[in-house]
């Protein structure tokens, strides 16, 4: 045993001389030497451990290597949940990856060409999305929705009071809550009704001379059903004091599909001051919180010194502007991917699988809003101990546990990824079937991602 280890250990080759094979140092151009060097002692590592056959230690430091320099891995969203909070929520359209790669560059993001002279940061994202909401009389971009109640919250309510309802009071995923949100900028809630039922008279009763502004919040992860009572936007405008409306997921216009889905215009026509909504849940953008309302109010949130601090990349515009006047995004087609193309799609895949079943399924929005909303959707099915090799494939794909099943959704998955999709299942299956026990004990079964209200 002695012998054999040591034999190993004079046939793994040097690291300079496994950093020297052209696949490497091309790698070591494209992503940096230290992941590369790290990859190659992994590798080692492995055929000291007789793991590795000493003459693939290059060949499977290459192959452990991200396709990036980014450090994130590129998931197959097998879950069916469009908008996956540990995924990213929304992907983005090629049209917006494009941008974000050309705005990475030096751009004229706060300079006009043509005079030479400064120019408004982002001009252009942000008449495209002004554009897009006519209703709004102007618009800011900062974030995340976090952030732009937190802009909201400082330069309209510090020091004063934020009437809202105790039904809207809302915890927003990973243990953080709106009202310790809002609190954290000086600004008192005062809270009114009761968690099922407020009227009109309770937000009358409570605005005055202290009151900052009246907010309304979507409760957009969670319905809540029975002896219940809200009051709309348009009937809090005759208080005296500005409505901010926190529609959450940044539908910009009605979508029939989502009937129950608050959307910018209608809420602004509504009669509210202020919409704030995120980037990146139903309108498929970039991570950013969206400001609509009155050039008035937006004037004030520009200008308060909080707005520098909240201020969106170059690369969020670019990725906004091209979400709001390219070609659908990913979140869009998903939503409504016609039932028997992705049937038909689906059989496909499983026709190149062995053990593979086709199933209907149930796909859903998830963190991006419209909690009841249900899709009709097919999906693959396999045994529930394939999920962590899928997972922790080349590419990796991520699937739903439900009933000892690990189900392959390919709604959120790009069709030209099919290959790929394949060639990760049959890896899977190939591998699970050489070392069962291997497999189910890293598959543990809460490591499985499930669908999730969390935003
Ligand atoms: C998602 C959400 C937020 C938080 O927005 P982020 O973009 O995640 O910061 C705030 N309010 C509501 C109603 C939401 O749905």
């Amino acid at each position: 045993m002695a012998e054999a280890t040591v034999d190993r250990r004079r046939l793994v080759p040097r690291t300079d001389v496994v950093l020297a094979d052209p696949r490497l140092v091309a790698a070591a151009d494209r992503l940096g030497r230290a992941p590369v060097k790290a990859a190659v002692l992994a590798a080692q590592q492995r055929a000291r451990a007789g793991e590795l056959d000493p003459a693939d230690v290059a060949a499977a430091a290459f192959a452990a290597l991200p396709d990036t320099a980014g450090g994130l891995r590129t998931v197959l969203n097998a879950t069916g949940v469009i908008l996956h909070t540990n995924l990213g929520r929304a992907a983005l359209s090629p049209a917006a990856l494009a941008a974000v790669a050309a705005a990475g560059a030096h751009t004229d993001v706060e300079l006009d060409l043509g005079t030479g002279r400064r120019a408004r940061r982002g001009r252009t994202a942000l008449a495209a999305l002004a554009a897009a909401v006519p209703a709004a009389g102007d618009v800011h971009v900062v974030n995340n929705g976090a952030a732009a109640l937190v802009l909201t919250a400082t330069a309209l309510a510090a020091g004063q009071e934020i009437v809202v309802s105790r039904g809207e009071l809302v915890e927003i995923g990973d243990g953080f809550r709106l009202p310790d949100l809002l609190e954290s900028t000086g600004a008192r809630l005062r809270e009114v009704g009761t968690t099922n039922r407020t009227a009109l008279a309770d937000y009358a009763a409570a605005v005055g001379p202290r009151t900052g502004f009246i907010l309304k919040v979507h409760p957009s992860n969670f319905v809540v059903r029975g002896f219940t009572k809200a009051v709309e936007v348009g009937e809090l405008t005759g208080l005296g004091a500005p409505v901010v409306a926190d529609i959450g997921s940044g539908l910009l216009a009605p979508d029939p599909l989502l009937p129950d889905e608050p959307d910018a215009a209608t809420t602004l026509r509504a009669g509210a001051d202020l919409v704030i909504a995120s980037g990146d849940k139903l309108l498929g953008g970039p991570q950013a919180g969206l400001l609509l309302g009155t050039s008035a109010l937006i004037e004030r949130l520009r200008r308060h010194p909080l707005a520098r601090a909240l201020r969106v990349d170059k690369l969020t515009l670019a990725a906004l502007q091209a979400t709001l006047t390219g070609p659908t995004t990913p979140t869009w087609q998903a939503l409504r991917y016609d039932l028997d193309a992705l049937r038909a799609r689906t059989e496909r895949v499983r026709d190149q699988l062995d053990g593979v079943e086709l199933v209907e399924s149930v796909a859903v929005v998830g963190g991006g809003g419209a909690p009841e909303l249900e899709l009709a959707s097919w999906a693959l099915s396999l045994p529930e101990r394939y999920a962590a090799p899928l997972r922790l494939g080349a590419t990796p794909v991520v699937g739903r546990v439900e009933r000892g099943r690990l189900r392959l959704d390919l709604r959120c998955v790009p069709v030209e990824r099919d290959p790929d999709l394949i060639t990760a299942i049959r890896a899977a299956l190939g591998s699970a079937a050489r070392a069962p026990e291997k497999a189910a004990a890293v598959a543990p079964r809460e490591a499985a991602v499930r669908p999730t209200g969390d935003r």
